[in-house]
């Protein structure tokens, strides 16, 4: 059979002007970048090179809302299936004002790739609504969230397509996808999305689990550098739900948190802050801003404070060629998704910055919600020693798999991410074959 005369753009990514063709801050550009050179240093074929550049499905469907006022709103909402051949696709849900369909293609594949490189049984998806929920009352929020499930529930299920919390999300908003899918189906489905609350079929450690993964994979990256976490100065940015878990239980293993941001400004103090108290500053005033027993200084510096390991830990495109060469940090933790651009991963080589790429560093995430989803469907429930103790086996041996690629290529480290995954999910659709 010959092959069809339509390639895509310099086969294997190698484009003529890839610097004026690539937009920096597109982030599916960003990932098939990573993608393309994974695939020429494993020289995977052309068919199947084009089967993973695209994604399964993509689903755009309005979501009509009544606001409070009485007013009917019409948002956008996105799911995309990026790749399902290692079982149900899972992927997060995100409400922010930036959600745009390539993003969620972009995080559908990156949720693909990250499933296969810690081996658990899943493809990728990602799902997002353009709204800004700190506007919304919690009426306006369920009202959103229902109508969103409803618009997507013919993929939806517990062998297609599993949610989870992303950015803006949380279990409140999972418990309301788990009832709306749950009505339609006429049972209780706790099984169609993961990180619920615990008391309706959520795991132990669910929440703390994407911090708690950074912090294993920094303490593995620190050893190889002859280091440990104890006494290791951690820069962090972002102190949500993966950022503030991350500092905490940095801190407890005894690194000296020196500086942490959030939407409202960045805090500093190269003798440590106290992480105990600034959570539960944080939970009092909502914001990091206005904390007294620490110098104020801007969320742009943070990145590129005196530290040994930076834990970008918000969202995409933070690290670029402008403030790459700045960086100071030994070690970067890519806890938030995407938050390195093609370019700057250059500029880190160079520098010989070691760089945990989100695909692993953030992976502990979905680790613990198959955990979750092995419980609901096994119907019996570990105890949180057991979650943490199967979570740091899955991430030693995805940190272990992914050092040993970097030596066996030669590459960095997201590179060798890149080919033990798609290595993987290759692997599978080889044994598949093609249905036609
Ligand atoms: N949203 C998280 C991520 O990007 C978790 C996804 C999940 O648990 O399915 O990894």
């Amino acid at each position: 059979m010959s092959e069809p005369a339509i390639q895509p753009p310099g086969h294997f990514g190698i484009r003529p002007d890839k610097e004026t063709f690539l937009a920096e801050e597109n982030p599916f550009e960003a990932m098939m970048e990573r993608f393309d050179h994974a695939a020429q240093l494993l020289n995977l074929d052309p068919g199947l090179y084009k089967v993973l550049r695209n994604p399964e499905k993509q689903i755009i469907v309005s979501v009509p809302v009544l606001r409070d006022s009485g007013e009917l709103e019409v948002y956008t909402g996105y799911r995309v299936l990026y790749n399902t051949s290692r079982g149900p696709a899972k992927g997060g849900i995100r409400f922010d004002l930036n959600v745009t369909l390539e993003e969620v293609k972009a995080l559908a594949a990156w949720m693909t790739w990250k499933c296969a490189l810690v081996n658990i049984p899943f493809g990728g998806s990602k799902g997002g609504v353009v709204c800004d929920p700190t506007t919304m009352s919690m009426g306006e929020l369920e009202r959103v969230t229902r109508r969103y499930t409803a618009g997507i529930i013919e993929t939806l299920g517990p062998d297609s397509d599993v949610p989870a919390p992303d950015v803006n999300t949380n279990e409140r908003v999972m418990a309301w996808i788990m009832d709306t899918y749950s009505m339609h189906h006429r049972h209780t489905v706790t099984a169609v999305v993961t990180g619920k609350p615990v008391a309706m079929g959520g795991s132990l450690g669910r929440r703390e689990a994407t911090g708690r993964g950074c912090m294993f994979v920094t303490r593995e990256a620190l050893a190889k550098l002859g280091m440990g976490l104890k006494g290791a100065r951690v820069a962090v940015q972002g102190f949500g739900n993966v950022g503030s878990v991350a500092a905490d239980l940095m801190a407890k293993e005894g690194a000296r948190i020196v500086a942490v941001s959030d939407k409202s400004g960045a805090l500093h103090n190269p003798e440590g802050l106290d992480i105990a108290e600034l959570i539960k500053w944080v939970k009092e005033h909502r914001q990091l801003a206005g904390y007294p027993k620490a110098e104020a200084f801007s969320k742009e510096q943070l990145l590129t404070v005196d530290c040994d390991v930076l834990v970008p830990a918000a969202t995409e495109n933070v690290i670029t060629r402008k403030n790459a060469p700045h960086i100071k940090a030994k070690i970067i933790c890519e806890g938030a998704n995407g938050p390195t651009t093609a370019a700057a991963d250059e500029i880190l080589e160079k520098k010989g910055v070691f760089v945990i790429p989100d695909i692993l560093a953030n992976a502990g995430g979905v680790t613990v919600s198959y955990f979750e989803w092995v419980q609901d469907r096994g119907g019996y429930f570990w105890d949180e020693e057991t979650v943490n103790r199967r979570l740091e086996s899955i991430m030693v041996r995805a940190f272990n798999e992914v050092a040993a690629t970097t030596e066996k290529y030669k590459v960095n480290t997201r590179i060798a991410s890149y080919i033990v995954a798609v290595d993987r999910v290759a692997a599978m659709h080889r044994l598949r074959g093609m249905y036609a």
